[in-house]
C-alpha cells in the first residue's frame, strides 16, 4: 500500500499516515490508504519548514505497556491534546498560502508509551517502543538534512500544548540557542521582534510569552526540549528550531481550524521575510529552470590585482550570472542599483577602499543594506572588514596580526563548518586552496554589525617574511555575514585561482543573491523600474 501512496502522490512522498487520522485529512489525502499500524505520520515537504508534533498521539503500540517513568527526570505521560490534528490542519493551511506543503512528523502513539521529546534513555521502556521512537527521530533527522541540502537553511516548529495560559503561546528556544543560526544571520529581531514568528503570532492575536520586543527569558517549563535542542542550530548547522507551547483553548476541537489558520498566517509572514523561496538546485541548473540571471558586478579599477582575470574566467563558466565590470566612478554614480551582487576581487584592500572614497563606500553599504549581495575575495575581504579607516565595515570582523600581512603565498588547507559545506555545497570537509596574503579574520564584536558565521577556518598556515608561526591556524578563512537586508561573504583565500574550486564562487553568488531575489519576488510594486532594470 505504501508503494501505491508514493505513486499517487509523488510530489508529497507520503510515507505513512496514522490509520486513525485518515478521516481528518484533506481531500488530497483521501486515497492515502496507509498501514493501520503506522505509528508516525511522515511527509516529505516542498518547503524549508518542518512541523513536528510528538505529544498529540492517541494510539497504543501493540505489545507495549504504559511507561512507569521510574528514575526519569520530568516524567509526564499526558498527551498534548489536539496537537496532532492541529498540526495537520496547519500543514494544509500553509499549503493554501504558500502553494506547497511543509515536512511533517506527527506521533500517532500516545505519550504514555513513548515520549519522542526526550533523550532515548528517558523516552521508552521496551524494545518495541524503541522502534516507534526511532522512526520519529529518523524522520526528523532526514527532514533536517533535506532542508539544509535543498534550501540552505530552514526552520522546524515543534508543536506542543500547555495548561498554564489557555489563550497564550510560549516560545521555547533555550533562550535563543536553538535559533542561533537565524539570529546570527538576520539579527535578534528574528527571534524577539515584530517580524519574528512570535511577533507575527502576536499580530494574529495570540498573547506571546515572552512578550514581543522584550528580552525576558523564556518560561523554565516551556523553554525548549529535546527535539528543538537536537535538530535546531544550538550546536551548529542552518536549521533553526522553535518550540510552540499552545494554550488549551487554542487546541480545542472547535478552535483547531481557526488556530491553524492564524498560525499559518504568522508562519507565512515569517517565511516571506526570512526563508529561502527557491530550492538551491533550481538556481544552479544553468538557467534551465531559472530564467533570470543573477546580475553580478565585478570591481575592476585601482586596487584590483591580476587575480581579477581568474575571477572573470571563473564567472564565464557560470551560466547563472550575467557579469559586468565596474569602476569606482560607476559605483559612486549609482550603478549598483541595477545589480544583484558586487564582487570586490583580490589586489589591495586599501587601494580599493581609498580609490572608492567614502562616497563610493557609502554606495556599497547602501546597496547591501537594501538587500544586495557582497562577495569579497582576499583584498575584497580586507575591504569588507571593520578594521581600517578605508574599510566598509559590512562584516563584523577584525584582522589578526595586521602587522605581518605580507606573510606569503601558497596552498593551504581549510576546514569547512556545516554552514560552509551547506552554502558552498561541498561534500568535502577539508579543501586545499590557494592563499595570497588574505586577511586572518576574527570576530570584530561591533554592536552595530551582525556577527558573522564561520564557514571555514585555516588548518595549515603560511608564515614567511617574519610572520610568527601558529597565528594563522584556526582563524576564519571564509565568513558569511549579513548587513541590513543584504548578505556578505568573504574569502580570505582564492577559490577563483584554485583549479576545481571555481564553483565556490558560483555558490557564493547564489547565497549572496538570495535576499535580493526574495525582495524582488515579494515587493514587485515597490521596485522602481527606472532605477533597477538592467
Ligand atoms: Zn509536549
Amino acid at each position: 500500500m505504501a508503494q501505491k501512496v508514493k505513486m499517487l502522490f509523488k510530489a508529497l512522498h507520503v510515507i505513512v499516515v496514522c490509520g486513525l487520522f485518515l478521516a481528518s485529512l484533506g481531500s488530497h489525502h483521501a486515497a492515502a490508504q496507509s498501514k493501520p499500524d503506522s505509528l508516525v505520520t511522515i511527509e516529505t515537504g516542498e518547503l524549508p519548514i518542518i512541523l513536528s508534533a510528538p505529544h498529540g498521539g492517541r494510539d497504543a503500540i501493540p505489545g507495549v505497556l504504559e511507561r512507569q517513568g521510574e528514575g526519569v527526570d520530568l516524567f509526564n505521560p499526558r498527551s498534548d491534546s489536539g496537537t496532532d490534528h492541529l498540526t495537520e490542519k496547519l500543514a494544509d493551511a500553509l499549503e493554501k498560502r504558500l502553494g506547497k506543503r511543509p515536512y511533517i512528523v506527527i506521533a500517532c502513539f500516545h505519550r504514555k508509551y513513548v515520549d519522542a521529546n526526550r533523550p532515548k534513555g528517558d523516552a521508552y521502556e521496551s524494545e518495541k517502543a524503541k522502534s516507534a521512537y526511532d522512526t520519529y527521530h529518523q524522520a526528523l533527522a532526514k527532514a533536517r538534512r533535506d532542508v539544509i541540502r535543498r534550501w540552505g537553511h530552514g526552520i522546524l516548529f515543534d508543536i506542543h500544548g500547555q495548561g498554564a495560559k489557555p489563550k497564550a503561546i510560549f516560545r521555547g528556544t533555550q533562550n535563543g540557542k536553538t535559533a542561533t543560526h537565524l539570529v546570527s544571520r538576520f539579527g535578534r529581531e528574528t527571534l524577539c521582534g515584530e517580524t519574528s514568528v512570535f511577533g507575527q503570532l502576536a499580530k494574529q492575536g495570540f498573547p506571546a510569552i515572552p512578550a514581543v520586543g522584550s528580552t525576558d527569558r523564556e518560561h523554565l517549563d516551556y523553554d525548549g526540549g529535546y527535539i528543538v535542542i537536537t535538530y535546531g542550530s544550538a550546536s551548529g548547522g542552518t536549521l533553526d528550531a522553535i518550540q510552540l507551547e499552545l494554550g488549551r483553548e487554542l487546541r480545542s476541537s472547535e478552535a483547531t481550524t481557526s488556530t491553524a489558520s492564524k498560525l499559518a498566517n504568522a508562519i507565512t509572514a515569517f517565511a516571506n521575510e526570512y526563508l529561502p523561496k527557491a530550492e538551491q538546485g533550481a538556481e544552479v541548473n544553468n538557467g534551465k529552470q531559472r530564467t533570470e540571471k543573477v546580475r553580478v558586478g565585478v570591481y575592476r579599477d585601482a586596487g584590483a590585482g591580476p587575480s581579477v582575470k581568474d575571477l572573470m574566467g571563473a564567472l564565464r563558466r557560470f551560466d547563472g550570472a550575467s557579469v559586468r565590470e565596474l569602476t569606482a566612478d560607476d559605483i559612486r554614480s549609482g550603478r549598483l542599483s541595477s545589480l544583484d551582487v558586487l564582487i570586490q576581487p583580490g589586489g589591495s584592500g586599501g587601494g580599493q577602499g581609498r580609490h572608492l572614497r567614502e562616497e563610493g563606500r557609502q554606495e556599497i553599504r547602501k546597496f547591501i543594506r537594501e538587500g544586495g549581495g557582497y562577495i569579497g575575495i582576499c583584498a575584497g575581504a580586507y575591504l569588507a572588514s571593520a578594521d581600517y579607516p578605508w574599510s566598509l565595515n559590512v562584516l563584523d570582523a577584525k584582522v589578526i596580526d595586521r602587522k605581518h600581512w605580507v606573510r606569503g603565498k601558497g596552498t593551504v588547507d581549510i576546514a569547512l563548518t556545516d554552514v560552509g559545506q551547506s552554502i558552498l555545497r561541498s561534500k568535502e570537509q577539508q579543501l586545499a586552496i590557494f592563499y595570497a596574503q588574505g586577511p586572518l579574520l576574527a570576530p570584530g564584536n561591533h554592536a552595530d554589525i551582525a556577527d558573522y558565521e564561520t564557514m571555514a577556518t585555516f588548518k595549515t598556515e603560511i608564515a614567511k617574511n617574519g610572520a610568527p608561526e601558529g597565528i594563522m591556524k584556526g582563524t576564519t578563512a571564509i565568513a558569511p555575514g549579513s548587513y541590513g537586508r543584504g548578505r556578505v561573504i568573504c574569502f580570505s583565500p582564492h577559490p577563483e585561482m584554485t583549479k576545481g574550486l571555481e564553483t565556490l564562487v558560483h555558490y557564493a553568488i547564489i547565497h549572496a543573491n538570495q535576499n535580493r531575489s526574495q525582495k524582488q519576488v515579494l515587493q514587485p510594486v515597490e521596485r522602481n523600474p527606472d532605477a533597477s532594470n538592467p
